[in-house]
């Protein structure tokens, strides 16, 4: 086996870039490590500016030839990657739990089918996509979506292969070329869609995929004058550096940053519902952006409620998220445990209650994590002591007697951590909810219709839930209000992002009107 091969859970993945339809090895790599149990995963292309430059050189080299490809052409190939996608589904899955510590019922049902459906429905949109025509005062207006060039797509590793495909695959629609840099602590299922559209006959450069660390090889590809979009999943501290970086070139950009979105319980609600929703918050550890990690309620009903949940939290089983039974896997990485453990810390020393969890190693750690930390720049080392001790286990954790004003209620935690605060008007409750300087999503639970058109009426956020969580229509907008993003995603505002849209006007007598 070559020595750029890895092999993970009997998947061979190739460590290397892949720049126009080739693997391209780096003269240093860097170690990617399982969270489940600190097993090293493989040597992973360390990239740098030369990379960069390359792949966008590759890049810009096929984008003549992709854009001028027939819709209809491009469509196919679009199947042809969703197709791959649901052959290799299981491997996906498998080597995407082991890469990041999710649930691996959850990638297996849930987020693979998904990766797949991102590739047939901008497929589906390529099909249905007409021209736009009117008319004013007897001037036809033709409205086109031209391919706007290669675009830079950079992802976070919570839900790296999703989050991935839902930039790559309305670009790739929209006749754009792309160039994928995944989060270092994720890298593997990225390096495996390469494959997978080398295999359905994707053209060489059209995807490209360069392994990394954001200032190494993120950076330059950001800054890089030739690229025409940049779409960014990740954090707020990154996505400013990255606005910045982008504006040298006034290229444009999509953000999709962090949140700590509200889950407001009226006291008309269904109880055992609003109970539901609630513990669905420490999915993935709590390592989801649009996580509702501020439950607000009503005063009449918290006490119970308090009690229901904590009772159900406590009872939430942590462990191997390869096991079916498990309802919460490992945080990503020493680094991440560190965080949150620490936002913990501060918290209690700041007079917060721990009703539930509240200590790092408290679950049933898996041994701890040899590696230590990765050797990827972002680690100072310290968190490492708790890795080694606990494994990358954090209970989940319910804090009361928070300050509204406090940083365990302001800062995105990123880990099974909730706060639980009371009100006790609706005003007050819209008060709260609006009071960060998020503006991501909320979630609402009331049994009164009317109250629930009022509410979400005046909330900041760029998706409200009523009595539900997380369902999502590919067709409609995705994104943030302020700090939590720039743009939309999703539908047609993907899909439009991706290109250079243009009106041509023309006269009621063709072209003799101006001679
Ligand atoms: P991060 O900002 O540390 O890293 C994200 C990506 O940016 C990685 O690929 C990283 O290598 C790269 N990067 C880092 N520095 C860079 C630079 N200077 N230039 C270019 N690229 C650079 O975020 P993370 O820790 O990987 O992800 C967690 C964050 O992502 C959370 O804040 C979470 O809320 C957010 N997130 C948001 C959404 C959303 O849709 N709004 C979805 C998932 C995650």
């Amino acid at each position: 086996m070559s020595e750029h091969l890895t092999t993970v859970a009997g998947v061979a993945v190739d460590t290397r870039h892949f720049i126009g339809g080739e693997r391209i090895a780096a003269t240093e790599t860097f170690t990617d490590v399982s969270p489940i149990d600190g097993t090293p995963l493989g040597e992973i292309a360390r990239g740098t500016g030369t990379d960069a430059a390359a792949a966008v050189a590759a890049a810009k080299a096929a984008f003549p030839g992709w854009a001028a490809t027939p819709r209809a052409e491009r469509a196919r190939l679009l199947e042809a990657v969703a197709d791959g996608v649901e052959k290799r589904l299981e491997e996906l899955a498998v080597v995407e739990t082991h890469d990041n510590g999710a649930l691996l019922r959850s990638h297996r049902r849930g987020v693979m089918p998904r990766v797949a459906h991102n590739f047939r429905f901008f497929a589906d949109r390529l099909r249905t996509l007409g021209h736009e025509d009117f008319e004013t005062c007897g001037h036809t207006q033709h409205v086109s979506w031209d391919p706007a060039g290669p675009c830079v797509l950079i992802t976070p590793w919570n839900a790296p292969l999703l989050l991935a495909t839902w930039k790559a695959a309305p670009a790739l629609a929209a006749g754009g070329t792309v160039i994928l840099k995944p989060s270092e602590w994720s890298p593997l299922t990225a390096s495996l869609l390469a494959d997978i559209a080398t295999a359905a006959g994707l053209p060489p450069g059209v995807l490209n995929v360069v392994q990394g660390y954001g200032p190494e090889v993120g950076a330059p590809l950001v800054a890089h004058p030739e690229v025409r979009r940049v779409s960014f999943t990740g954090s707020v501290p990154t996505g400013r550096r990255i606005a910045a970086s982008a504006a040298a070139h006034l290229t444009p950009l999509s953000l999709e940053l962090g949140g700590k979105s509200p889950l407001l319980v009226f006291a008309d609600a269904d109880l055992e519902l609003a109970v539901d929703l609630a513990v669905e918050q420490y999915d993935n550890a709590g390592q989801v952006c649009l996580a509702a990690t501020r439950i607000l309620v009503e005063e009449p009903v918290a006490a119970e409620f308090g009690r229901r949940l904590a009772e159900r939290a406590a009872r939430l089983r942590q462990g191997d998220p390869r096991d079916a039974a498990t309802d919460l896997g490992p945080l990503v990485h020493p680094r991440q445990l560190e965080k949150v453990d620490g936002f913990v810390r501060r918290a209690l020393a700041a007079g917060a209650r721990a009703v539930v969890g509240g200590h790092a190693a408290g679950g049933q750690p898996a041994g701890g994590h040899p590696a230590g930390g990765r050797a990827d720049g972002r680690d100072p080392g310290d968190g490492r002591g708790a890795a080694r001790e606990g494994g990358l286990y954090y209970p989940p954790t319910l804090l009361t007697d928070v300050a509204q004003d406090s940083e365990i209620v302001q800062e995105e935690v990123f880990g099974p951590v909730l706060t639980l605060q009371t009100f006790t008007t609706e005003d007050e409750a819209v008060h709260l909810a609006n009071d960060t300087r998020f503006g991501l999503a909320a979630t609402l639970a009331t049994g009164d219709h009317e109250r629930a058109r009022r509410v979400t009426a005046q909330l900041v956020a760029g998706t409200v839930w009523v009595n539900c969580f997380y369902v999502r229509d590919l067709r409609a907008p995705f994104g943030g209000s302020r700090h939590s993003g720039v743009g939309r995603e999703g539908g047609d505002w993907s899909f439009d992002f991706y290109c250079d849209l243009k009106t041509t006007v023309t006269a009621p007598n063709g072209w003799t009107d101006h001679g």
